[in-house]
C-alpha cells in the first residue's frame, strides 16, 4: 500500500485549519473550524482527531493511505518530546503530551512543532526562502515568531525553543512584554502595540488594515507609524545579522501586509545599525505561501521526519 497523503494541521486562537496534501505539498482538502467552538482541551483534541477521521473519509481514503500527522500550534512546543507546553491565546494547555495521544487515538505517526518553525519550513523548502542556506523568518502578528535556518537546517535550540525574535531585548528600560520581561521587541511591534499607538496618533479606533491602506495611499501619520514599526524592527535585526551572518530574513503575518513603508525602513535601519559585512548582502524578503504556510510546513514536517 502507498502512503500518498499527509495530513497538516495548523491551529490558531481564530482558527483550527485541517489539510490533506499529497506528497507534492500540494492542498486536496482543507476544512476550517472555528478554534472558539471548543471550550475545553479535551473538546479541541476530540475536534482535531473527528476532523482528521471526516477528511480522511470524505475523500475516499483510508488510514493505510496516510503518512502521517503534522500540526503547528501557537504557542512553545518541544519538538522532540511532542510536548506543547502552554498555548497564549487558547486556555487550558498546560504540558500536554500531545503526540503521545494523538497517536494513540489515531495509530498514526504525530509530529507537533511551534507554528513559527513549522512557517519557516514551508517558506525554506518552497517560498521565499528557498535557495538561501542561513535565513531567520520571522511572523509579525499579535505575536512575533520565528524560526532560524542554519546551513539549510532549522535550528532548534538545547530545548527545541530556539528562534523567539519577538522576545529580542530592544530597549533595557522598555516596555512589559507578554512573555513576562520587558523591552522586548514584541512589546514594540506586536499588532496591539501598534493600534495603540495609531490611535494615539489618530485619536479614533483604526484596524491594521486601515492603517496600510492610509500609507499606501500616502497618508503621512500611517506613513509615520509603519516607519517607525520597521525601526525597531531593523534594530532588531541588525543584532541577528551580526550574530548569524544571514543571507535572508523573511517576513509573513498580518502586520507584513503593511508593505514596502515598513520593509524599506526595516532595510534602512538594518542597513545603518549592523556592521558593514553582514549588513550588506541580507535580502529582506516578504514570505511567498501566506496563510498556506502552515498546513505546508506541517505536512513537510512529517515527510521529512519519516525520511
Ligand atoms: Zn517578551
Amino acid at each position: 500500500m502507498h502512503k500518498n497523503y499527509i495530513i497538516g494541521i495548523d491551529l490558531g486562537g481564530t482558527n483550527l485549519k485541517v489539510g490533506l496534501l499529497d506528497l507534492k505539498y500540494s492542498i486536496k482538502d482543507k476544512e476550517i473550524i472555528s478554534t472558539k467552538s471548543f471550550l475545553e482541551k479535551e473538546e479541541l483534541i476530540c475536534g482535531i482527531v473527528h476532523s482528521i477521521n471526516r477528511v480522511i473519509k470524505y475523500n475516499n481514503l483510508d488510514k493505510t493511505d496516510i503518512l502521517g500527522v503534522g500540526l503547528g500550534f501557537p504557542g512553545p512546543v518541544d519538538f522532540k518530546a511532542g510536548l506543547v507546553h502552554f498555548l497564549p491565546n487558547i486556555p487550558g494547555w498546560k504540558e500536554v503530551r500531545l503526540k503521545e495521544v494523538l497517536k494513540n487515538k489515531l495509530s498514526l505517526p504525530v509530529f507537533l512543532d511551534n507554528d513559527a518553525k513549522v512557517m519557516s519550513l514551508a517558506e525554506h523548502r518552497l517560498g521565499a526562502a528557498k535557495g538561501f542556506n542561513n535565513v531567520l523568518c520571522m511572523t509579525l502578528g499579535t505575536g512575533i515568531g520565528g524560526g532560524i535556518i542554519i546551513g539549510g537546517k532549522l535550528y532548534r535550540g538545547f530545548n527545541n525553543a530556539a528562534g523567539e525574535v519577538g522576545h529580542l531585548p530592544i530597549n533595557e528600560r522598555g516596555l512589559s512584554c507578554n512573555c513576562g520581561s520587558y523591552g522586548c521587541l514584541e512589546a514594540y511591534i506586536g499588532n496591539s502595540r501598534i493600534i495603540k499607538n495609531a490611535h494615539k496618533e489618530f485619536r479614533r479606533d483604526i484596524t491594521l488594515e486601515d492603517l496600510s491602506l492610509l500609507a499606501s495611499k500616502g497618508n503621512r501619520l500611517a506613513i509615520k507609524l509603519w516607519r517607525n514599526v520597521g525601526k525597531h524592527l531593523g534594530f532588531a535585526l541588525a543584532g541577528v545579522v551580526n550574530l548569524l551572518n544571514l543571507d535572508a530574513v523573511v517576513m509573513g503575518g498580518g502586520v507584513s501586509n503593511a508593505g514596502r513603508v515598513l520593509f524599506d525602513s526595516a532595510k534602512e535601519t538594518l542597513q545603518e545599525q549592523a556592521m558593514s559585512v553582514q549588513g550588506k548582502h541580507v535580502k529582506i524578503l516578504r514570505a511567498k505561501l501566506g496563510s498556506e504556510a502552515g498546513l505546508i510546513g506541517a505536512a513537510i514536517m512529517v515527510k521529512e521526519g519519516q525520511r
